[in-house]
């Protein structure tokens, strides 16, 4: 039976590491790549004694995700332990959230390529801590629990992706809103935001869903629609060739590309989970979620409100890709707006998309701390919707606006860019002017070259003296065949 004959069903657990400067129940740093065992105490290293308080900013960021992403917010929610035994974990459990989590529903919603959304189902959301980390050397293995605590949301999704691309987009998708809500930081690499796998496949047409293994170890987009794709590919080779697949957790090789079983899945009854007695029932006040604010924009609204105004739906995309960006363009739009209502958001998205894509690229400018101003950037457009500069020369000022913050105004008069420099808008001038007097033409050629300053008077006449001259004369010269 071929692979289209089979459907694959992915659902994806997402772990995020909440921004908090304190670990989730004791006060520790949260602070990344601290020497090692510094940043603990009794709280997070499980010893005998201590007890856990829970810290409200996590429960902030948890709430704030679950609003974003469409969930409803649970007044009351109970943490439970999850115990395992692994080096990593010297309590022996992981304080998590189990039959009442804090969200429970919502969506993920992705832009689709041909413009509109489609949206994937969640299950859950529940806040719970990290673990240490393991630090496999040559000399054998050592603990660091410097991470051991910090917060962390688990996103559980629906078994409603279909395909490698639709779990990457859905991925890229969650990952941007977190950023968005500054509740995480999206390190795919760092493992600040993880992801876990489920993949399985079924027959066209069946409603049960097959057995499904679990893939750890992605940690890049890339990884993960490599890693689905050689599951869905093996488990359908494995079922053609009359096995079965085998319900388990599999490690993603990113350097082969495949995936290697690691251990027998686990059941939920493995991990004994019970009510945490240290930890009251978490209970929310309607005050406490209402006061639980989102940002302005998130990257879909951002999106279709530029879109709306005028710019083309890849662009728009493009910006909202990137929170800061999203900022200035409706910064710089309402700066335009001062002096012209009208005005639509194209010019805006050309200049981020254009000047300053390039000047970030270039890591010439800091978007975090710009040396300049949304209304310096409508400077720009103002000069040259006044015709003072050309569209050419506004990139130019653009780009040392970006680079330096200095006056729009002073770097058209220290660039001499108050004229048209511009060789496109010269050369048409230029053509226009030849075109208009043929026997000048004949005359030239035959020997009369100084009529070479007849038709540069012709055509700065025409550019109202705003023309480059030296510009005006190279162009003439080789057009006149010189
Ligand atoms: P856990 O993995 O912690 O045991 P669940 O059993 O609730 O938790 O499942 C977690 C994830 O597995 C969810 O994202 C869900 O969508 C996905 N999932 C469940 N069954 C399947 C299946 N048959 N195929 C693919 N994904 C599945
Ligand atoms: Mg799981
Ligand atoms: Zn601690």
């Amino acid at each position: 039976m071929p692979i289209a004959d089979f459907e694959p069903v992915i659902g994806l657990e997402v772990h995020a590491q909440l921004l908090t400067q304190t670990k989730i129940f004791c006060g520790c740093s949260t602070s990344f790549g601290q020497e090692p065992n510094t940043q603990v105490c009794p709280v997070c290293l499980g010893l005998p004694g201590s007890l856990p308080s829970l810290n409200r900013t996590a429960v902030e960021f948890a709430v704030r995700a679950g609003k974003a992403l469409g969930c409803r917010i649970q007044d009351r929610s109970v943490f439970s332990r999850k115990n395992y035994f692994y080096p990593d974990l010297p309590k022996g459990y992981q304080i998590s959230q189990f039959e009442l989590p804090i969200c429970l529903g919502g969506e993920v919603t992705v832009p689709l390529d041909g413009g509109g959304t489609k949206s994937f189902a969640l299950t859950r959301i529940h806040l719970e801590e990290d673990a240490g980390k393991n630090v496999h050397g040559e000399g054998g293995s050592e603990v660091d629990l410097n991470r051991a605590g910090t917060p962390l949301i688990e996103i559980v999704g629906e078994p409603v992706l279909r395909s490698a691309d639709e779990a990457s987009e859905y991925l890229k998708a969650l990952r941007l809103v977190l950023v968005y809500l500054g509740v995480n930081d999206g390190n795919l690499e760092e493992g600040s935001f993880r992801c876990d796998a489920n993949v399985s496949v079924r027959k066209r047409g069946a409603d049960k869903l097959g057995t499904r293994v679990e893939l750890k170890n992605i940690n890049s987009f890339r990884f993960i629609r490599q890693a689905i794709d050689f599951e869905i590919a093996r488990q359908v080779e494995l079922l053609e060739s009359g096995g079965r697949v085998v319900q388990e957790t599999r490690l993603f090789d990113n350097e082969k590309g495949v995936t290697r079983s690691m251990r027998s899945k686990e059941e939920a009854n493995d991990y004994r989970y019970f009510p945490e007695p240290d930890l009251p029932p978490l209970v929310l006040t309607r005050e406490f979620i209402d006061s639980v604010k989102l940002p302005a924009w998130l990257p879909l609204t951002a999106a279709a409100e530029l879109e709306k105004n005028g710019v083309p739906a890849a662009d728009a995309r493009t910006i909202s890709a990137d929170q800061a960006l999203v900022t200035l363009a409706f910064d710089v739009l309402a700066e335009i707006r001062k002096a012209d209502p009208a005005a639509d958001a194209k010019w805006t998205a050309n200049a981020l998309l254009g000047e300053l894509a390039r000047a970030l690229n270039d890591k010439a400018i800091d978007l975090a701390h710009p040396k300049f101003t949304a209304a310096q950037v409508a400077e720009v457009s103002a000069l040259q919707a006044k015709g003072t500069i050309s569209s050419t020369a506004a990139r130019t000022v653009l780009a040392e606006l970006f680079r330096t913050g200095a006056s729009p105004a002073q770097i058209v008069a220290d660039k001499g860019l108050a004229q048209v420099s511009d060789t496109g808008a010269l050369e048409a001038v230029v053509d226009a002017i030849l075109a208009k007097n043929p026997s000048q033409i004949e005359s030239y050629k035959a020997g009369k070259k100084n009529l070479l300053a007849f038709f540069v008077g012709q055509a700065m006449k025409e550019l109202k003296g705003k023309g480059n001259p030296a510009e005006l004369n190279k162009l003439l010269k080789a057009k006149l065949g010189e």
